[in-house]
């Protein structure tokens, strides 16, 4: 089987320093906010190029934080994409505010600012465009919108760890920048992880109180927060993999490459490639077809594993049948979900798992 990831096929090296740093942690004492998790964050931060950086519990609580950092909330309305994890909308239900969703552009399914703009009233607040599938979104054009009409841009970072484009680097362009170190993320942790960019430094200073029951100084409350530690031992495993991004990166642009240009199968779709390699860290590599489903299942017979992001867009889940949207509607979004097709892309594939991807996905005929 060809999966759509495989933790298992870590190389012994990396193994070796992640048992090391794991003991240093436990044996140290000290488990949950401590000094790996801000040696992390500097790390983090001087990684990236942005100057601050603070840890969390997730990459949904990032988001929920530093829009609660921006004062956002009830009455506020956040405009962001259907096509993107739950965890950004529920994040914006979460701090209290009103999301309302704006269609995608059909050559990256990436947030589309003309459909941003039909969607702002005087009650909007922000715009969160995520870097979907790792590929940077349309930064500058929603940042021209943005600074129109006085609202912040906010950059939902978790698919594209160490994206950049001649401009700089993804997570540098809005207010705040949130990251997921869940373990399928192009930088993982081994459970749970989130982190919180900006070069704000009061936004850092309220979210450092808020993931920590909005505490200012140990026992005094000036903020309801939340509990949204990030622990010892995650922040020590991402020390260890930050050494390894570069190369997973290079692995990951590799196989897209090879992808873009040698499936060849008329009737599948390959998502356009940026011109500048260095804005793609394909988190995901997606195709379309128009008969996705019958395609999923013949590279499943053929022992190739692959995922739909995503099969329902977010007006189409149960709590979110009222949401706010384009009065031109979500067309777009919704041709996508039928149509795309997440192939495996990871830094585990060999050679000959990517020519076999290729080849089946050649020779499917419907
Ligand atoms: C994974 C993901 C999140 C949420 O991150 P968690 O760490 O799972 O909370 C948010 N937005 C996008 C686009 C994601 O892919």
């Amino acid at each position: 089987m060809i999966s759509m990831n495989d933790f298992r096929s870590q190389d012994e090296g990396l193994i070796k320093s992640e048992l090391e740093a794991v003991e240093r942690v436990l044996r140290s004492g000290w488990w949950v906010l401590g000094s790996e998790v801000e040696s992390f964050e500097a790390e983090w931060a001087s990684w990236l190029g942005v100057p601050f950086a603070v840890g969390c519990g997730n990459g949904m609580d990032a988001i929920e934080i530093g829009l609660r950092a921006l004062g956002i909330g009830e009455g506020d309305e956040v405009i962001t994409t259907p096509m993107t994890a739950f965890a950004t909308v529920l994040a914006i239900y979460r701090c209290g505010a009103t999301p309302v969703l704006a269609d995608i552009s059909s050559d990256s399914a990436i947030l589309n600012p003309e459909s941003v703009k039909r969607c702002i009233t005087p009650k909007t607040k922000a715009v969160i465009l995520v870097h979907l599938y790792g590929r940077m979104g349309p930064v500058q054009e929603l940042l021209d919108i943005c600074n129109t009409h006085s609202i912040s841009l906010i950059e939902d970072c978790a698919q594209a760890h160490g994206a950049r484009s001649n401009a700089g680097p993804a997570g540098s362009f809005g207010r705040f920048a949130a990251w997921s170190f869940y373990p399928t993320k192009n930088l993982g942790a081994i459970g749970d992880g989130g982190a919180l960019t900006s070069a704000d430094p009061e936004i850092i200073k309220v979210a450092k109180s808020l993931r920590n029951y909005g505490q200012s100084v140990r026992y005094q409350h000036p903020l309801l927060g939340m509990n949204s530690r990030l622990d010892e031992v995650q922040a020590a495993i991402l020390k260890v993999r930050l050494q390894y991004l570069n190369k997973w990166t290079e692995l990951r642009r590799l196989i897209a490459s090879r992808y873009t240009q040698e499936i060849n199968n008329p009737q599948v779709k390959v998502l356009a490639l940026p011109e500048n390699r260095n804005e793609h860290v394909h988190h995901l590599f997606v195709v379309t077809h128009p008969d996705r489903d019958k395609l999923q299942a013949h590279l499943k017979t053929n022992g190739i594993e692959t995922l739909i992001h995503y099969p329902i867009p977010i007006h189409h889940q149960e709590p979110c049948k009222n949401i706010q949207m384009d009065p031109q509607g979500l067309k777009r979004a919704e041709q996508h979900a039928l149509q795309c097709l997440s192939l495996p892309c990871h830094p585990g594939l060999t050679e000959r798992d990517v020519e076999r991807v290729i080849s089946v996905v050649n020779g499917f005929k419907v």
